[in-house]
């Protein structure tokens, strides 16, 4: 098995980051963890404060494409994994401003990848480096209702400026590996969901909008079918990548738990019924209101999980409505947290 310290998370302030710092300290307490995060609009050091204190952990304020901030890292901290999970993550915010987009997303996985390969060189190439790119499965394009599920071997078409940027750093991972011999991994992961996550994606929105009494928004028809999985299932799969995982390799992760939106938030409403107490409005699904569909809005994304679960044997652990009563748990236990974030009316 590899050593996998001291070990550098970007992103690790951001929403799947934060829960991976957290999986990390919880289940290799002595590890040293450098989280690099440029605390943009996603990136919130409150998702780190339980364990600031307690971890061997550094926060380092800054930018994956600040070149010489990240050799100064690699070096001083003697870094031998990278857990990349630094992006601009939101497809609507893609749409209307990409720049960001193609400047994190592509050209900072560029100079990360740039520098690590500088410092494992220097270091003799030892075998036992890793560079985990996590990324979406939204590189794979959108699905037909029949079609069969994404896997490893679906060629890429990307749809929106976010998915297309994340394809563009993909393909940098891959021929890293391939050109440089760096022990590079990649994970495409279906739609996560759980605690810390920002309160415009659809699932936190919609908990929050039911706890407000505000409209539920759903784009076009509420067709639309993703495949979710919860975060901590993530972070396992993750942590069994960078310790198993063959270099050189794509692993897709999926929660097996295709819904259409329509209904997954009928189904946040009903659980809202039961744990939340006086909603101001209830049942919650009076709030459901259709909006304007998205452009480009990709139908229905579905993971074929087999291989990680064949060759490195990890399954999910929670369903949907297992997954979603902890989330709902977590943000009916933590309104501090989410309030803070609310646009200021
Ligand atoms: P997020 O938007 O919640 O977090 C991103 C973090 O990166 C933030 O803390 C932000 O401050 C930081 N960041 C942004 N630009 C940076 C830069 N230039 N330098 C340093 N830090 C920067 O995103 P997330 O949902 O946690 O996603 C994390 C990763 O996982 C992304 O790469 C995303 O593509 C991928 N992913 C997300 C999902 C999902 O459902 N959320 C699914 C599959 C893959």
């Amino acid at each position: 098995s590899v050593p996998a310290v001291p070990i550098l998370i970007t992103g690790g302030a951001g929403f799947i980051g934060s829960n991976f710092v957290h999986h990390w300290y919880e289940q290799y307490p002595g590890d040293r963890i450098i989280v690099l995060d440029a605390l943009t609009y996603a990136g919130n050091r409150q998702n780190l404060a339980d364990i600031e204190g307690k971890a061997n952990l550094r926060f380092v304020k800054g930018d994956i494409g600040d070149r010489a901030l990240i050799d100064q890292l690699l070096e001083e901290e003697k870094i031998q994994a990278i857990a990349h999970f630094a992006a601009e993550s939101h497809v609507d915010r893609s749409i209307v401003a990409p720049d960001a987009f193609i400047q994190t997303n592509v050209v900072g996985t560029f100079t990360l990848l740039e520098a690590f390969r500088h410092h494992w060189t220097k270091q003799g190439k030892p075998a036992n480096y890793r560079f985990l790119h996590v990324s979406t499965d939204e590189v794979y394009g959108s699905l037909e209702l029949d079609d069969p599920a994404f896997t490893e071997t679906t060629p890429y078409a990307p749809n929106s400026p976010y998915s297309a940027s994340k394809a563009g750093s993909d393909h940098l991972a891959r021929a890293y590996y391939h050109t440089y011999g760096l022990p590079t991994l990649i994970t495409n992961c279906s739609n996560n969901y759980g605690p810390y996550h920002f309160p415009e994606k659809l699932i936190p929105l919609i908990c929050l909008n039911i706890l407000l009494g505000k409209p539920l928004p759903i784009y076009g028809d509420g067709l639309n079918i993703r495949d979710w999985l919860y975060v901590a299932d993530h972070c396992r799969a993750l942590d069994i990548v960078i310790h198993q995982g063959k270099p050189g390799e794509t692993y897709n992760i999926g929660g097996n738990n295709e819904i259409k939106n329509i209904d997954l938030v009928q189904m946040i409403c009903e659980l809202m019924d039961e744990l939340a107490t006086d909603l101001p409005v209830s049942p919650a699904n009076k709030l459901i209101t259709f909006v304007k569909d998205r452009p480009g809005h990709d139908r229905r994304y579905a993971i074929d999980a087999t291989k990680i679960k064949t060759e490195l044997g990890w399954e999910p652990q929670q369903t949907i409505s297992t997954g979603l009563r902890h989330t709902i748990q977590w943000y009916l236990t933590h309104r501090h947290w989410w309030e803070a974030l609310l646009p200021k009316e």
